[in-house]
């Protein structure tokens, strides 16, 4: 069988993905399965590289630049170049395709549907738990329906803004208390956020989120450890041990995401059973409502008074060497080769069942 590895994609999360995508590359089992990666552009191009035998030894992938055509390199003296395909060229029999595309236009809906369109099995979360995930306005408020705890918050799109710019400044302040965060409804990897203090700063902050989507949530900052519990599976999922991460400082932005990489991660977190016990409900209760499947990370704030609150899902969480996700079920007892192979057990069974 053969497993497409859709990744790179035109998301401000780009780089992620390949890094997702080349961790993997390392874990798939070859043998069993042949990759054939195809790097999406960020000018939207589709590059098939060569089929891969073998895990790629070289990491010039992760240095792939835009413009760039080399792909998947199996040494370091041996590049292949990509060949530019269209999108619908995948489909063929026996494939399973692996999109490792985090943010819009992959992780929201859009690659899932045109995958359901060509009737292929894919991992992870279909067009409805993928587009209610990305997006924060609609996943808040199912988390609301369900009586999930959330800080409190703010939505508006763009054309409020333009017309009732000074109304909604005056309902974030009347409902929020300083400092706030202003977060673009569909992005992820911390991209577009801001914190703010001030009106000054909160109306900055607002044209910046513009910059990615045309619908904006406010939210009133909470002083609290953030800690993460991965879900895996359809109908019958289960959860993690809980994760928790430990940072230098509040803001989990980009950077310290993925560049300067001063955040640690305690798995199992140190907290009271009680606790683990709700985040771990919880998750699960958000798993099913936005109709989860195959995979995701539901992250939490935890205040120092044990209070919780669920802050988002990520139906793609990324999956790089120092990433949450397959730590957590490392831990939890599942190697990340059998979490692979289960995240391709799990898309061949909705595929074929449609449960
Ligand atoms: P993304 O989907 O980009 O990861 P998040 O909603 O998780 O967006 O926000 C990114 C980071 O910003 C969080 O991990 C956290 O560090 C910080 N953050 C977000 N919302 C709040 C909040 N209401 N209070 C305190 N910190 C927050
Ligand atoms: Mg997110
Ligand atoms: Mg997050």
């Amino acid at each position: 069988m053969k497993i497409i590895l859709l990744y790179g994609g035109q998301s401000a999360e780009h780089e992620v993905s390949i890094i997702s995508a080349h961790t993997i590359c390392q874990l798939i089992m070859y043998g069993y399965y042949q990759v054939q990666p195809i790097y999406l552009t960020k000018d939207g191009r589709w590059l098939k590289g060569p089929l891969l035998e073998q895990p790629p030894t070289s990491v010039k992938q992760l240095t792939l630049e835009e413009g760039q055509e080399a792909s998947w390199a199996n040494s370091d003296d041996e590049v292949s170049y990509g060949v530019a395909i269209n999108p619908g060229e995948i489909q063929e029999p026996d494939v399973i395709v692996f999109p490792v595309l985090h943010g819009p236009n992959g992780e929201d809906g859009t690659i899932q549907g045109f995958l359901e369109v060509l009737n292929l099995p894919y991992v992870g979360a279909g067009v409805t738990a993928s587009a209610n995930g990305m997006d924060k306005i609609i996943s808040k408020s199912l988390f609301d329906q369900i009586g999930l705890p959330q800080v409190p918050y703010v939505a508006f799109n763009a054309l409020d803004w333009r017309t009732n710019e000074d109304e909604i400044v005056q309902r974030c302040e009347g409902s929020l208390i300083y400092p706030l965060f202003v977060k673009p409804a569909n992005m992820g990897s911390s991209v577009g956020i801001s914190r703010v203090e001030n009106a000054d700063e909160l109306k900055a902050a607002v044209n910046l989120a513009f910059k990615y989507d045309r619908r904006i949530v406010v939210e009133q900052g909470i002083i609290a450890q953030e800690c993460e519990v991965a879900v895996l599976g359809n109908d019958d999922a289960h959860v993690s041990v809980v994760g928790r991460l430990v940072k230098q400082q509040d803001f989990y932005d980009y950077n310290e995401k993925y560049i300067n990489n001063t955040v640690t991660m305690e798995i199992p977190a140190d907290l009271p059973e009680s606790v683990t016990a709700r985040i771990q409900e919880y998750a699960l209760k958000a798993y099913r409502v936005i109709d989860g499947r195959g995979l995701s990370r539901v992250d939490f704030f935890v205040t120092s008074n044990n209070d919780v609150y669920i802050n988002e899902i990520n139906t793609l969480p990324g999956f790089t060497p120092f990433s949450m996700y397959p730590l957590l079920w490392q831990e939890t007892g599942l190697s990340q080769r059998d979490l692979i192979e289960e995240l391709l057990q799990l898309a061949l069974r909705s595929h074929e069942t449609k449960q």
